[in-house]
């Protein structure tokens, strides 16, 4: 803490001095002001001229905009992607191990298969009907049966395990007895798109609506 001698023993009135600061800073402010302005003259011709590169037409807002956009359209593409996957991997897995029915539809010719037009009244028929024709299919879905469209349609008549020939009630008991016994991997961490049926056979008059007993 050492105070400056001079300041204290000043003989100069303090009216004097202040006014004198102050001129000096107005002038000083004056011809910083006017130095700025020249600086900003000179700059704005070497950039007219093309001496400098023209900074203020550099899109710098812009292309904060696009980056921030883009992650987040990546991110929403990349989750729909995952999803669409894991029903993917469910429904094979679904389909390799148990005795489920892919169809499409019913109408009033019957049923629909998942794989081709072919139409059934009675679901024992389309059950032999898929199993004889679209053996090759059932995993790799190359036919009519659209892997991209949601809402799956499954006959779980008589369903078992086709690893250890258990039976079961529906898809969510065997969904849990192939992860508990048989150690397969199924996802709980999507929306089940797949709806599950136990067909019935068509009553005589083709004009009766067909019975789905939806689970
Ligand atoms: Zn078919
Ligand atoms: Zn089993």
């Amino acid at each position: 803490k050492e105070e400056p001698p001079s300041l204290d023993n000043t003989d100069s009135p303090p009216e004097i001095e202040v006014p004198r600061r102050k001129t000096r800073s107005r002038s000083q402010k004056k011809s910083e002001e006017n130095h700025r302005k020249i600086a900003n003259f000179v700059t704005k011709l070497a950039m007219n001229s093309g001496i400098l590169p023209n900074i203020n037409k550099a899109p710098k807002q812009r292309k904060i905009n696009v980056n921030m956009r883009d992650p987040i359209e990546i991110e929403w593409k990349r989750k729909s992607v995952i999803d669409k996957r894991k029903h993917r991997d469910n429904l094979l897995t679904i389909l390799k191990y148990s005795n489920v029915i892919p169809f499409r539809n019913k109408s009033l010719r019957g049923f629909i298969c998942g794989y081709c037009d072919a139409t059934y009244p009675d679901p024992i028929d389309l059950r032999s009907h898929t199993q004889n024709e679209h053996e090759k299919e059932r995993y790799s879905f190359k036919s009519s049966f659209d892997m991209t469209e949601y809402n799956v349609k499954l006959d779980i008549t008589d369903l078992v395990c086709t690893i250890c020939l258990t039976q079961m009630d529906n898809l969510t008991k065997l969904k849990d007895h192939l992860v508990d016994n048989h150690k397969k991997i199924v996802y709980n961490d999507i929306k089940d798109h797949i709806m599950q049926f136990k067909l019935k056979k068509a009553v005589q008059n083709a004009r009766m609506p067909l019975q789905l007993k939806d689970l």
